[in-house]
């Protein structure tokens, strides 16, 4: 037997190892289960060369538990080690590792933090939650096996052991504040959390499988069951293979096998697979947009080499895109990074736009391809499309030729068939392509058939960003510009749509728009007398198109000049004075009748704007009983 120290240059590494990156305790455990993973592997590539010459079988790795004696074993049937290679990758190699690590490292905080903690230490993660580790290991070279033993301070023996089988057993003695890695459960949830797609199966315990019962058995009798092995892993997840080789069935099982939980199946998938200028493959999911909270849960999956890194992929791959779900495995990512230092790293930025360009090609091909279907599921991927025009501008540019307007008929149009749609007679005073649109298809009801009945055709635009959106869309596009139904702009389509001459006098006219300034609160209306068709509403408010934006651009964020309680209620009140009540309004006698029905037409003006409240409301229904009593 052999002891020895150490060669440490920080005395005190082992108290360090356990206190770095508190939170990740955890990670010990993968970091040993791919240290197992590569001696495996390495085993294969060995014996496939032929330079081992040893059989190389079926080999799996376990995960035992021993609460009583408080250790966890870790044991594979891979390349194992001679003394000497334990005294090279151990006690220099992986300590050194271990030690420039924690020296690097050791001051970093918070966001510096965030990718670094998924990075392991290796070897000596194990410290983190054992106070004495063991390794027995025997080489697959005919050489006898070692035993190598460590409490936790720079000391260690090393000594030969009687173990016969090829492979490397890891004994941690838990310590007596990391208990909770002696639970079954929590061994389970980190096994399921980072190894559940490695490539070597892993056995943990057993489980009860029930077998189909025999032929003679009574009705009333149970089904016979048998203890098995429990392999808690997918040595080949789909994201691994060739998308020739798969089926729809096949993404569809795999969504489920990485979302147990999410019930929701996904609206469609893309696979990703470049193995230049970088590797990286991988298999993302479009799902169904919902407000539902699992969103935030279920997030896009990083892997290295089919090793669970972090689902905060963040910087990796472009904001828009973290809705989506799936798995992205690349060995390519630097993970021993900060994520400023990440944003900021050429390949990372290769794979972002690389990832960028796939998923516009595919939403461009399914256009293409089904544009029924595509319609269909529109509604649930539009956040998405928007999100990605507003921020990443190659998207932009891509997403012309599937990005859609759907009609408040339920029609879709791109953008370039709505232009030969509505050019003939949606043009404003300078020529502008007006197009129309709604944001609710209830509230702004009567705007939107007084549209329509003029023959213009209304989009449909709901998203909550789409006035930033809509912002981009004018800036980028000439000679087009957006107006809700109830905005202002609306107004000048209407203007330049009507020929019809007004069937009051100057004089008559000028009468009317004193009294209307003085009755009408001008703080909230400015009032505006048009010469409409006598079928057109009386009264009808519009709010200009400006300061609604401005109002929801600073909802949504960004955008606004004005801070935001500042922002003053301003609407436009249109008088239509070919209608016959204006008439009647300004022939009537008394004051006070013409105030009673300029009150009221007013009220049922703000009621089909929404705008009608409180106070108001409650005045307005007690007037209108009156009335009709
Ligand atoms: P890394 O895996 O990054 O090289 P580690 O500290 O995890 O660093 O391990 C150091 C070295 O110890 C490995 O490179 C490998 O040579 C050896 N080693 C660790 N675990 C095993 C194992 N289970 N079987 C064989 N060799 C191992």
């Amino acid at each position: 037997m052999s002891t020895g120290t150490i060669n440490v240059a920080v005395e005190n590494i082992f108290p360090l190892i356990k206190k770095f990156l508190y939170s990740d305790h955890e990670i010990f455990l993968r970091e040993l289960i791919s240290n197992a993973t590569d001696a495996t592997l390495k085993l294969k590539h060995l014996t496939n060369i032929g330079e081992a010459k040893v059989e190389y079988g079926n080999p799996v790795i376990e995960v035992k538990l021993d609460k009583e004696k408080k250790q966890l074993h870790i044991i594979d049937q891979g390349i194992g080690m001679t003394k000497e290679e334990v005294e090279k990758y151990i006690n220099e190699i992986a300590f050194s590792g271990a030690e420039e690590f924690i020296e690097k490292y050791k001051d970093k905080q918070g966001e510096e933090a965030g990718i670094i903690g998924h990075f392991g230490l290796g070897f000596y993660s194990a410290f983190m939650v054992a106070d004495k580790v063991e390794i027995i290991t025997k080489s697959y070279k005919d050489e006898p096996a070692a035993h190598w033993t460590c409490d936790g301070s720079p000391n260690y023996t090393l000594e030969e052991a009687d173990k016969t089988e090829r492979g490397t057993e890891i004994i941690l003695h838990i310590a007596d504040d990391e208990t909770e890695f002696l639970e079954k459960s929590k061994i389970s949830e980190l096994l399921s959390k980072y190894n559940k797609f490695m490539p070597i199966p892993i056995k943990f315990g057993t489980k009860t499988e029930t077998l189909p019962k025999p032929e003679d058995a009574k009705e009333e009798d149970p089904a016979p069951t048998q203890e098995v092995d429990n392999f808690i892993n997918n040595p080949n997840p789909a994201w691994t293979k060739q998308p020739t080789d798969l089926k729809e069935e096949d993404y569809k099982s795999f969504y489920r096998e990485l979302y147990p939980m999410q019930f929701e199946e996904p609206l469609f998938n893309i696979h990703l697979n470049v193995d230049y200028p970088f590797n990286l493959t991988g298999i993302l999911y479009f799902p169904k947009m919902t407000n539902d909270m699992n969103i935030q849960k279920d997030k896009i999956q990083l892997y290295q080499n089919q090793v669970f890194v972090t689902d905060n992929v963040e910087g990796i791959v472009p904001e828009f895109l973290t809705m989506l779900r799936g798995v992205i495995d690349s060995p390519d990512i630097p993970l021993n990074v900060s994520r400023s230092y990440l944003q900021a790293d050429g390949a990372v930025k290769k794979i972002s736009s690389y990832i960028t360009r796939k998923v516009a090609d595919k939403l461009k091909s399914l256009f293409n391809d089904n544009r029924e279907d595509f319609e269909k599921k529109w509604d649930d991927i539009k956040i998405v499309i928007e999100y990605g025009m507003l921020t990443e501008d190659k998207f932009f540019e891509k997403a012309q030729k599937f990005m859609l307007f759907p009609t408040v008929d339920g029609n879709y149009f791109t953008f370039d068939e709505l232009k030969e749609k509505v050019s003939a007679n949606q043009t404003d005073k300078d020529d502008k392509l007006v197009l129309l649109y709604a944001s609710n298809k209830e509230e702004q009801h009567s705007y939107i058939e007084t549209a329509k009945e003029k023959g213009y055709e209304v989009l449909l635009l709901d998203s909550p960003i789409i006035s930033h959106l809509i912002q981009k869309l004018e800036s980028e596009k000439e000679n087009v510009t957006f107006a809700r139904v109830d905005g202002d702009h609306i107004d000048n389509l209407i203007k330049k749509d009507e020929n019809t001459v007004s069937k009051l006098t100057d004089e008559e006219q000028e009468t009317l728009k004193t009294f209307f300034t003085e009755t009408i609160p001008s703080d909230t209306f400015t009032v505006q007398l048009e010469a409409m068709d006598s079928n057109a509403n009386p009264f009808t408010i519009t709010e200009p198109e400006f300061m609604r934006r401005m109002k929801e651009m600073q909802q949504t964020g960004g955008g606004g000049m004005f801070g935001m309680g500042n922002m003053p209620e301003m609407y436009n009140l249109i008088v239509n004075t070919n209608h016959e009540l204006v008439s009647e309004i300004l022939n009537t006698k008394t004051q006070k009748k013409k105030e009673r029905l300029t009150t009221q037409a007013l009220d049922l003006a703000k009621l089909s704007k929404g705008l009608l409240k409180g106070e108001q409301m409650t005045q307005f229904i007690k007037r209108s009983y009156e009335m009709i009593k």
